[in-house]
């Protein structure tokens, strides 16, 4: 694209950071780094019309780990690195209320809710409640974090689930406001947004930084933050980062909706909350993981008829209700569930890997990214 001496100079050209990625970690990078550097001239840039990975497609849980979840990551990973995980949601989702304030995110202190189709599943989860609450006490203050809830899955009207345990320290926001608000944000503070712009390639030569775009535009940049997480490898050499598809559903406004709160089911392979009146219901891909690890947005028969099939047997049984829309998002997930923050070369920071909850921890990444690429 032939670009003029007023775009090259005042758009795209001189900017001291570069973020890549309008996602919740790219937009906090640019807002925290604008706070530290209030003249600084900072410019993100987004390969799609609106932010195109999973920020504006999630369920919108501000959740920090149900039990099951916890159980599942007991058997995988270190007992204190689970509990600094536990800890930078907890604490991601606090920084977030804090920059935005809760009514622009539209959050909703309901719950979340952990149900068990079996007595066995439930019961290795239940036991583990009291260790739970113990160590969960000193990142919530909370006496009691976890719960079991006996009243939940009557009240709701579930069939086939049979109990439930509830995190009352969870809630629920509303994607779209936030990401909206955020984006708001970033800009009146002076963050320069452009979108429909792909970048392919990046070349730090140590003293200034060169992008490529797709469409052939060569930009110049002091310093950037990779913040495309589950599309982390098309632009560097990085392990351990893999695109995950999740697919989604959501109803009609159903009259009078019984469900209230953020529901996960089966380790969080599926979760699902009320939003407007409507069931939004996630998940699936523990069904078919080779085909879910794609960068490509798309829906699968197998996932989608998994969702319709639990939502009218188990989640809305004797409801009349209609299936009003659907969509993919691609998260980035890897064997581990830390983010990687790290540099990659000199003047190039990377911010990925938020897995399942990038809603919790963003905010936090974001910073993350900006204290790493302030080193130097
Ligand atoms: C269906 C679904 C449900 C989820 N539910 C929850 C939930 O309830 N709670 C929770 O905490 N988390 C949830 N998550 C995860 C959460 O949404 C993500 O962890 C978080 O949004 C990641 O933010 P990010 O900024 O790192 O990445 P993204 O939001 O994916 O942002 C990366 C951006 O980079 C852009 N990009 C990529 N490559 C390039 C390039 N080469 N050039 C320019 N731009 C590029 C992409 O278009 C994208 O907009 C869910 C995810 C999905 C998909």
């Amino acid at each position: 694209m032939q670009l003029s001496y007023w775009e090259l100079q005042y758009f795209i050209n001189n900017s001291d950071l570069l973020v890549i990625g309008s996602g919740i970690v790219g937009l906090n990078a640019a807002i925290s780094y604008k706070r530290k550097n209030p003249k600084a001239n900072v410019l993100v840039v987004e390969r799609g019309i609106l932010p195109s990975g999973a920020s504006t497609k999630n369920a919108g849980f501000a959740c920090f780990g149900s039990v099951s979840e916890l159980v599942d990551d007991f058997e995988k990973m270190d007992e204190s690195l689970v509990w600094e995980t536990v800890e930078l949601r907890y604490k991601g989702l606090l920084r977030l209320k804090s920059i935005l304030g809760e009514k622009a995110m539209d959050y909703k202190p309901l719950g979340g809710f952990e149900v068990f189709d079996n007595e066995k599943d439930f019961e290795s989860c239940a036991s583990r409640i009291n260790e739970f609450n113990l160590s969960a006490h000193r990142i919530t203050k909370l006496k009691e974090t976890y719960k079991v809830n006996k009243r939940k899955i009557a009240s709701s009207g579930f069939k086939g689930f049979k109990y439930c345990i509830e995190n009352v320290a969870e809630g629920q926001i509303n994607t779209g406001i936030m990401m909206r608000n955020l984006i708001q944000l970033a800009q009146s503070m002076g963050v320069l947004i452009l979108n429909n712009m792909h970048v392919s390639k990046i070349n730090d030569s140590g003293s200034q930084v060169h992008v490529l775009l797709t469409d052939g535009t060569e930009v110049k940049t002091k310093r950037i933050i990779i913040a495309t997480n589950g599309f982390a490898k098309e632009l560097m050499k990085i392990k351990d980062v893999a695109p995950a598809r999740a697919q989604v559903i959501i109803t009609e406004p159903i009259p009078d909706l019984k469900i209230k709160g953020a529901f996960h089911y089966q380790q969080g392979y599926y979760y699902f909350r009320n939003i407007d009146g409507r069931v939004l219901f996630g998940g699936g891909r523990n069904l078919d993981f080779k085909t879910e690890e794609t960068t490509e947005l798309g829906l699968t028969k197998v996932i989608q008829g998994s969702l319709e099939s639990i939502l009218k047997n188990q989640i809305l049984p004797n409801t009349k209700y209609k299936i009003e829309h659907r969509w993919s998002g691609i998260m980035g997930v890897g064997s581990e569930k830390r983010p990687i923050v790290k540099h990659v070369s000199p003047n190039v920071v990377c911010a990925v890997r938020m897995g399942g909850m990038g809603v919790a921890i963003g905010s936090l990444v974001g910073e993350m990214a900006v204290v790493e690429i302030l080193k130097g």
